[in-house]
């Protein structure tokens, strides 16, 4: 039976306990198992290997994207550095050039003293990907939607760029969730989400996971989440059990808002330009629409000065000053000096990354109390 989305994340590894009926998954708060002889245990023996709890998250996560495994970690980044360790020293990795900031910073201050090699690239620019792939490189690392500007990545192209060089394609997928985007169903090999932010969806976790398609792949990943030791504690995967039941309601009402509020603000004198691939305006709204089944929840706008911003933010009421996103609360923040601050100057603007630029996670408040507050402060900035 080929089960809907919905389904999925509600049953997918969350079936009744086999021991006690319990219709939620227990929370295993342990770190070892009893084991019945040497050499004969239940599948379970030491919590940094394996727990049941992590078991029932890393199989939700693993249906959702499609894939046939998934590796949970600490964070994003511990899954990000997870990818990375797949990795020899001498070994190439082509990253987009519009990435998450921590990912570079990984790359860029860490694992360039541990031997691997980086490039970044437009990944929109698809002869530069091709002149980026070298003998040696071994991945190509994108993300798309991107933060903050919405650039969207082709990965249907990339990933038939990749292959074609014998490179392997990962997709960052944090700013879609695999509600609206599934980067394995167009050729993707690897996908990484910072569960901190949709997947997880209340701003109480920090938790990351890696999904593959391949089952060799796995037994890799699952050989360093074992070795390395960046893995969650049972009872963040428990949250998530209980966080991913409601995935699919709330990015309908992540995309519903973010779509009103795109609107009002692509109409309103205050703001220069607006960024949101749900609009028939965005540059490549078209190939959002192709490869997305929904646009979700995160609105960035350029309000044209610092001043603005500063006033625009100022007179927001409900909407809470603050970095991540994803969570059930609308929040905004000013990528130029809070997310994007240690890019050097001259590059951030060159990106369009302006003091005027203002990102807004939009939540699943309701609508009208959205726009309320979004156009009280627009009109309180001109
Ligand atoms: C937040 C984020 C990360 C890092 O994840 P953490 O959970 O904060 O470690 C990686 N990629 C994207 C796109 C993010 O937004």
């Amino acid at each position: 039976m080929s089960l809907g989305f919905a389904t999925k994340a509600i049953h997918v590894g969350q079936e009744p306990d086999a021991l006690t009926g319990s219709v939620t998954v227990p929370l295993y708060q342990t770190s070892t198992f009893a084991q019945e002889a040497i050499g004969k245990h239940k599948g379970y023996e030491y919590a940094r290997t394996q727990n049941p709890t992590r078991t029932a998250w890393e199989r939700n996560i693993a249906a959702l994207e499609e894939g046939t495994d998934a590796a949970a970690f600490s964070s994003g980044m511990a899954a990000i550095d997870t990818v990375a360790r797949l990795f020899n020293a001498g070994d190439h990795i082509v990253l987009a050039e519009d990435m998450y900031g921590g990912t570079f910073r990984l790359f860029d201050t860490v694992l360039s003293r541990h031997g691997l090699q980086f490039d970044t690239v437009d990944m929109c620019d698809f002869d530069a990907v091709r002149r980026s792939i070298r003998s040696n490189t071994k991945l190509l690392f994108t993300e798309t939607p991107t933060n903050p500007l919405m650039n969207i990545s082709d990965i249907t192209t990339l990933a038939e760029i990749a292959h074609a060089a014998g490179v392997l394609l990962a997709v960052d997928n944090t700013f879609a969730s695999p509600y609206f985007q599934r980067p394995l169903t167009l050729g993707a090999d690897i996908v990484v989400h910072s569960a901190t932010k949709y997947l997880g969806g209340h701003s109480d976790l920090v938790h990351g996971v890696v999904v593959v398609r391949s089952s060799e792949l796995a037994e890799r990943l699952y050989f360093i989440q074992n070795t390395v030791g960046a893995v969650p504690g049972p009872f963040e995967c428990w949250l998530l059990l209980r966080s991913v039941k409601t995935l699919a309601l709330r990015m309908e009402q992540h995309q519903r808002n973010a779509l009103a509020i795109a609107e009002l603000c692509s109409t309103h004198p205050a703001v220069e330009l607006v960024y949101y691939p749900g609009l028939p305006t965005h540059p490549q709204h078209q190939l959002a629409a192709q490869q997305m089944s929904g646009f979700s929840g995160m609105v960035s706008i350029d309000l044209g000065s610092r001043h603005r911003a500063d006033r625009f933010i100022a007179a927001l009421r409900l909407i809470t000053l603050a970095e991540s996103l994803g969570g059930v609360e609308s929040l905004v923040c000013h990528p130029a000096t809070m997310t994007h601050a240690s890019i050097p100057e001259p590059i951030r603007l060159q990106r369009g990354i302006t003091d005027g630029l203002v990102r807004l996670s939009i939540g699943i408040e309701d609508t009208t109390d959205l726009l309320e507050d979004v156009l009280h402060a627009l009109d309180s900035c001109r």
